[in-house]
Order: C-alpha cells, then sequence, then structure tokens
C-alpha cells in the first residue's frame, strides 16, 4: 500500500494495541485518518484540527453518523469534533486525550509555530501518548524527482539525527519518553538511510491523576467548531 495509508494503519494498529478512548488528530486535513479512526470500538471522543478549514470541509460529511448507525445503536457514544485552528494556539477543548497524532504535519510549521509547539502539544495538551511523522530527508536521493524537498509546502525537512534530537529535547522538557521507529524501509545495502517516513512515540512519564491540572490553569478558547456529530 501507499505510504500514506501505512501512516493511517500504523495509527489504527495502535488504537487497537492502546485502546485509547479520546484521540486528536492534529493537521487533520481532509479527515481521512478520523474516518478510519471512528470504526475503533474503543473510541469515545475523535477530535481533528487544522488550520485550513477548506480543507477540511472536503469530506468531511464522512464523519456523520449512517442510518446504519441510528438503526443498530451501539453500546458506545462516539462524539467527533473538527477545530479550525492552530497548533501554535491553545485551546482547553484539547486537554484530556490519550492519544494525539501529528502526521506529517511539523515540516509544514513555520518557525515560529515549530517553536511553540512543543510547550503546546505535550507541556499543555499533555496527552499520555503523542505520535509524529515526518519526512526523512535521508531517504529523498532515493525518491525520483525530488530535489529539494518532497512537497513545496515544506518548510523544512530532516535527517534522522535532527528529528531525533528535536523529539529527545521535547521528550527529556516535557517528561515523556520517546521511541523511534518508520514507514518505508530503505533497499537492501542502504539501511543506514533510515525510513522513508520517520515516526517518533511519546508516552507520558507520569499518570494524570485525577483531574488534569492543566484544567487549572483557565485558558481561552482560540479554535472554532466547524463540525460536531454525535453517534
Ligand atoms: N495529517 C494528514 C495526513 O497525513 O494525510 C495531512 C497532512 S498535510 C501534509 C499537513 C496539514 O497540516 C495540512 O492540512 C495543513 O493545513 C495543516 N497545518 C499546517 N499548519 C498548521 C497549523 N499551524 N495548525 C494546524 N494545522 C496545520
Amino acid at each position: 500500500p501507499p505510504l500514506y495509508k501505512q501512516r493511517y494503519q500504523f495509527i489504527k494498529d495502535l488504537v487497537n494495541k492502546y485502546k485509547p478512548k479520546k484521540v486528536a488528530d492534529l493537521g487533520c486535513a481532509d479527515c481521512s485518518l478520523l474516518w478510519m479512526l471512528k470504526f475503533c470500538k474503543c473510541i469515545e471522543v475523535l477530535a481533528g484540527l487544522d488550520i485550513c478549514e477548506n480543507v477540511m470541509k472536503e469530506k468531511m460529511h464522512r464523519l456523520s453518523p449512517l442510518p446504519g448507525d441510528y438503526l443498530q445503536p451501539s453500546e458506545r457514544t462516539l462524539t467527533v469534533t473538527l477545530y479550525h485552528g492552530s497548533v501554535a494556539q491553545k485551546d482547553p477543548c484539547m486537554l484530556g486525550f490519550d492519544l494525539i497524532t501529528c502526521i506529517e504535519l511539523i515540516e509544514h510549521l513555520e518557525a515560529t509555530e515549530l517553536e511553540k509547539f512543543p510547550e503546546v502539544v505535550f507541556g499543555f495538551m499533555a496527552p499520555a501518548m503523542v505520535v509524529i511523522s515526518t519526512p526523512n530527508s535521508e531517504f529523498n536521493p532515493l525518491l525520483p524527482g525530488v530535489t529539494l524537498f518532497r512537497h513545496p509546502d515544506h518548510k523544512f525537512e530532516w535527517d534522522q539525527a535532527q528529528f531525533q534530537s528535536w523529539a529527545l529535547d521535547a521528550a527529556g522538557c516535557y517528561d515523556y519518553t520517546v521511541e523511534f521507529t518508520g514507514l518505508g524501509a530503505p533497499p537492501p545495502g542502504a539501511e543506514d538511510v533510515g525510513f522513508c517516513t520517520q515516526i517518533s512515540v511519546f508516552r507520558r512519564k507520569y499518570p494524570n491523576t485525577g483531574e488534569p491540572i492543566n484544567l487549572e490553569k483557565p485558558t481561552e478558547n482560540s479554535y472554532r467548531t466547524i463540525f460536531k456529530a454525535v453517534y
């Protein structure tokens, strides 16, 4: 399967393994990953955030319940909400999540947004688990036609050392552990290049006991709800 589908499947596998109840996808674009995740029975809250309202609206109606969802009500309740906003800004609607995914998002962030990202995602949102994927620039020479970046909107593409030192820094700062993996294995003989997509999986070291501490820090709403469905 194409790499983007492998990335979604990677998240789906993680969801099936850890059974998070509340999952948010930052930079959710046309909501393809959210649409896949709505079939995971463990999930009760699904949220998507993107800075581009139009791309979210393209196919968001796929997230609406189908007649069958009403005819055969399931045990679980599922709420799907889409927000228009930036990962460089905090909003209390992103508190209390078990898993937050950022698939091919960070390389689209401006320097000022990237600078705020760790504090917003790890410091403020502070979910139990975070998954971040981004291109591995060391793989680019193996891709036909790629000169500087894989996509003209990429603000940077990191090699393995750059990504890992950034991720280790963020993990150290906000009390997370981090493990590295990837998708799209290099061809035989080029193993040093690493995966085409690099992935870091962060886990919060200390469980949130009772109410999340950050709920005590009142924060104003900065995202706008553009879609909500309750199953
Ligand atoms: N995660 C999706 C996937 O894997 O198919 C889409 C990734 S797309 C390459 C990057 C997305 O990040 C775009 O939809 C873009 O609008 C969004 N984005 C860029 N900057 C953002 C920001 N500051 N806050 C939230 N989303 C942002």
